[in-house]
């Protein structure tokens, strides 16, 4: 009769170590934010947030990197170029190295009369 006891003691103690082993992954791949939320809500409150925000989460965070690469606008032409491919000279953004010629060798201020 003990021994059926103790069983169902060492039952609950490893649900419980899985839960706590559970929580620990989620904080280390949502960050404070969510990990301050599951810890303030009971068991039915972190099954939700694991349910909503944990695909979610890492969706976007994979997601932004490669959309981080805004257009620049041609000071010469006018076309848009993404950053990685834009040129820069002298504080203007240019889409080729020939248009940042062409601008620095037509300037339109004072300096050239
Ligand atoms: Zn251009």
């Amino acid at each position: 009769m003990r021994n059926f006891f103790f069983l169902i003691v060492l039952f609950f103690l490893s649900q419980w170590l899985l839960k706590k082993l559970r929580r620990a992954n989620e904080r280390a791949q949502q960050g404070d934010a969510q990990a301050g939320t599951a810890s303030a809500g009971n068991a039915g409150g972190t099954r939700r947030a694991r349910a909503t925000s944990g695909g979610g989460n890492g969706a976007a965070a994979q997601g932004t990197p490669q959309l981080a690469d805004p257009l620049i606008r041609c000071v010469q032409c006018g076309v848009h170029t993404p950053r990685s491919e834009s040129i820069v000279v002298a504080g203007e953004r240019f889409c080729c190295a020939d248009h940042a010629r062409r601008h620095a060798s037509r300037p339109s201020g004072r300096d050239a009369r």
